[in-house]
C-alpha cells in the first residue's frame, strides 16, 4: 500500500537537514548549467513522485504542477509512469522554492538508499547519470551527518509504510554494481554508521573501506572544485 499523504508529512518533517551548512552546492553546478541549478531545471532532473505525495503538495502550496514533457523522450518518460503509483512534476523552479514543500526526491538528491547484495540498507549512493553535473557527488566528503541520519531514517519509515520502495532501491543498487562493473571501476557510497566504502567492480558487490582522503578522486568528474 503507498504512503498516505499524511505519512509524506511525517517523512518531510524527517528529511529537513541540508547536505551541507558550509556549501551552497547549487552555486557550484549552476555556472555550467545556464545559472540554474541542475536537479532544479526538468531538462535535467524531473521530480517523480507518488500520486499521494502530490496530493499533500497540493494541499500545501501552489508551487507544483504536472511535468508537460516537450522532447519525444519526456513525453515517453511521462507515458511510462501512465497507470503507476508514480508521477511527473514540476516545480516553479529555483527563484521560486519553498523549502518546506520540497518533494522527498529534492530532498533527497543526488542519493539514494543503498543496498548490499545481502539486501541490508548500507548508506547512500549517487545517481550516477549525474556525474559531471552534479558538484556534490564529486564531492562526497563535505555531506554532513545529520543530512545522512536523517536520509536513512526517513527512507526507513518510507519502506515501513511501502515495502516496494525497498524492493525499488535494491534494484536500482543492483544496477549501480552493474554499470560499474561494466566500467571497471569502483564506486563510492557513504556508509550509514559513519564513513565511507568502496564497492568493488565484478566482485560481487563486495566492499572495502574508503579514505576521505581517497574520495578526492572523484573530483576529477566535476569541472571546478
Ligand atoms: S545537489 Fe547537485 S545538482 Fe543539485 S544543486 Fe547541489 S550540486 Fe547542483
Ligand atoms: S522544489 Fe526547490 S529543490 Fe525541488 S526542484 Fe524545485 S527549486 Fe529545486
Amino acid at each position: 500500500m503507498s504512503p498516505t499523504p499524511k505519512d509524506y508529512a511525517e517523512i518531510y518533517k524527517r528529511l529537513q537537514a541540508p547536505i551541507s551548512k558550509v556549501y551552497d552546492c547549487g552555486k557550484k553546478c549552476s555556472p555550467f548549467n545556464g545559472g540554474q541549478p541542475v536537479c532544479c531545471t526538468t531538462s535535467s532532473a524531473v521530480p517523480i513522485v507518488e500520486h499521494s505525495e502530490y496530493r499533500l503538495l497540493k494541499s500545501r502550496t501552489d508551487m507544483w504542477s504536472p511535468f508537460k514533457p516537450k522532447t519525444a523522450s519526456e513525453r515517453a518518460a511521462v507515458a511510462d509512469l501512465k497507470g503507476s503509483a508514480c508521477r511527473a512534476i514540476a516545480c516553479k523552479g529555483a527563484g521560486h522554492c519553498e523549502r518546506d514543500n520540497r518533494s522527498l526526491a529534492c530532498r533527497s538528491f543526488p542519493f539514494f538508499p543503498y543496498f548490499d547484495p545481502a539486501g541490508a540498507f548500507v548508506g547512500l549512493a549517487t545517481y550516477w547519470a549525474f556525474e559531471g553535473q552534479c558538484w556534490v557527488i564529486s564531492n562526497l566528503t563535505i555531506v554532513e551527518r545529520p543530512f545522512v541520519e536523517e536520509m536513512i531514517g526517513g527512507h526507513e519509515l518510507l519502506f515501513a509504510k511501502d515495502e516496494d520502495w525497498r524492493a525499488t532501491y535494491i534494484e536500482q543498487s543492483a544496477s549501480m554494481r552493474r554499470v560499474y562493473s561494466r566500467k571497471g571501476k569502483r564506486f563510492a557510497v557513504i556508509g550509514r554508521d559513519g564513513g565511507y566504502f568502496w564497492v568493488l567492480p565484478k566482485s560481487g558487490g563486495k566492499s572495502i573501506s574508503a579514505k576521505k582522503s581517497e574520495l578526492h578522486e572523484l573530483r576529477a568528474g566535476f569541472p571546478n572544485f
